[in-house]
């Protein structure tokens, strides 16, 4: 083996390893990972002390369109261009670090991830297909998921508008102004400019 094999073999072992580690499912490592369902299989093993989990991956848009899923989601998806547009790396990096990324901010307002790893990829793969789009609210500003067929020049997102059952809850109902307050991670510069750069981001 050359050193450039066992130096390729090591960088794929280390996205398995991180991969694992974010909770990503067994059928998008085959696919984006260089090693055997074998080697990944006794990787996952290693590391958690238990064989990965079957079952389909999550298929319908309809998750991401459920009240704080779409809080969550719309985080999420404003880091995940926001990292795109800031490195050259490969999508699954990128991906990587934007799900780190939000699992930062979540935690450091004491709340929990809605957005699991698996969601998270699919939805990046449902914005490709073209299924998802983002719609500005005309409130606030912010930038939220939709479906496609969706979008509509006088949206409200689910912030400025909460269902009924939501009405309890201490709501920060500007979260382009602030995401100090809010109970919920909004982490609103990530919803609000995807493009530029989030002052939050050091
Ligand atoms: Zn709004």
């Amino acid at each position: 083996m050359s050193t450039k094999s066992v130096l390729s073999d090591a960088r794929e072992v280390q996205l398995a390893v991180s991969l694992i580690e974010l909770g990503a499912r067994l059928q998008f490592m085959e696919a984006n990972v260089g090693l055997s369902r074998e080697r990944l299989i006794r990787l996952y093993k290693e590391l958690r002390g238990v064989s990965p989990p079957k079952g389909l991956l999550p298929y319908s848009t309809d998750w991401y369109m459920t009240w704080l899923a779409n809080i969550h989601s719309s985080m999420f998806y404003g880091m995940y261009q926001f990292m795109k547009k800031h490195s050259d790396e490969e999508q699954i990096h990128v991906l990587i670090k934007s799900y780190r990324l939000y699992l930062e901010q979540v935690e450091s307002q004491g709340g929990e991830a809605v957005l699991d790893f698996t969601r998270a990829q699919m939805m990046v793969r449902f914005f490709d297909s073209d299924l998802l789009h983002q719609c500005t609210c005309t409130r606030c500003a912010g930038r939220y998921v939709t479906h496609a067929y969706d979008t509509r020049q006088d949206y409200v997102c689910v912030l400025c508008r909460p269902p009924s059952r939501a009405g309890k809850a201490k709501l920060n109902k500007t979260p382009a102004a602030s995401d100090s307050q809010s109970m919920y991670p909004t982490s609103a510069t990530y919803l609000l400019d995807p493009a530029g750069d989030p002052h939050g981001l050091h």
